[in-house]
C-alpha cells in the first residue's frame, strides 16, 4: 500500500472526538463557588467540592438557588476557559480529527455556547446540546466508527460500549474505581501523547473580544 493510502486508512479509523465543556474545557465549578459565596456568605473553594453535582452537597435553599443559576443561559457566557484543554482541542483539529462539542446544557443555551466557543477559539465541526446528546453520539459509535468522549462526569461511564472510550480530567469527584475503557488524566499533554498528536504546537492567542 502506498504511504498516501496508509495515511488515508489511518485517517478513516480515527475516532471522532467529543468534548464536554463544563468542567472539561471551562471552569464551571469555580464560577458556581464564586456565585454561591457572593449570595450566601459561604466560603466554598472549587477543589473542596466533592460532588460532580455541586447542589448535592448544599442545603436545600442554596441548592434550589444554584439550580436556578444553572437554568439561566447567560451563566454559561462567563465560564472561564481552560486554555490547556482548548490548546489540546486545537492540536487535535490541526491533526485532522473530527471534533464534536457536546454538553448537557439545553438548546436554550445554544447561542451563548456557540458564542463562547468562537470567542475562546475552540475548533469544532458540530455542537450537540441537551441531556441526551452524548448518549445519542455514543449510541451512534461502534468498533468500526470509534468515538472518544472527554468528560468530567462519572455518570457518563454508563455510555461505555464497544467503540466508545472516555478520557476524564481528574477532579475532586473522580471516583477511585475506574471501569475499563476510561482513562483518568492529569495533563492534556499526556492525552496528546497517547494519541500520537504533537503537543509542539503554536500557543493559541486569546483575548476578550469586545462585543459589538
Ligand atoms: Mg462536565
Amino acid at each position: 500500500m502506498s504511504i498516501a493510502g496508509a495515511a488515508f486508512l489511518q485517517a478513516l479509523m480515527r475516532p471522532r472526538l467529543v468534548f464536554d465543556i463544563d468542567g472539561t474545557l471551562g471552569f464551571l465549578t469555580e464560577a458556581f463557588c464564586t456565585a454561591l459565596n457572593a449570595r450566601w456568605g459561604t466560603s466554598f473553594q472549587a477543589w473542596q467540592m466533592s460532588h460532580y453535582r455541586v447542589e448535592d452537597q448544599l442545603p436545600p435553599e442554596q441548592a434550589n438557588w444554584l439550580l436556578q443559576v444553572f437554568a439561566t443561559s447567560v451563566t454559561y457566557a462567563n465560564v472561564a476557559p481552560d486554555y490547556s484543554g482548548i490548546a489540546a482541542v486545537q492540536a487535535f483539529a490541526r491533526t485532522g480529527y473530527e471534533i464534536i462539542v457536546a454538553s448537557d446544557r439545553s438548546e436554550d443555551c445554544r447561542a451563548v455556547t456557540e458564542d463562547w466557543l468562537a470567542r475562546w477559539r475552540v475548533p469544532h465541526d458540530a455542537v450537540r446540546l441537551g441531556h441526551d446528546a452524548k448518549a445519542q453520539l455514543a449510541a451512534s459509535a461502534g468498533p468500526d466508527d470509534p468515538l472518544v468522549l472527554f468528560d468530567d462526569d462519572p455518570e457518563k461511564f454508563t455510555l461505555l460500549a464497544p467503540g466508545v472510550r472516555i478520557y476524564m480530567p481528574r477532579r475532586p469527584w473522580t471516583p477511585a474505581e475506574i471501569p475499563a475503557g476510561v482513562t483518568v488524566f492529569d495533563e492534556w499533554s499526556g492525552v496528546l501523547e497517547a494519541f500520537g498528536v504533537s503537543s509542539d504546537v503554536p500557543i493559541p492567542q486569546f483575548s476578550r473580544m469586545a462585543t459589538t
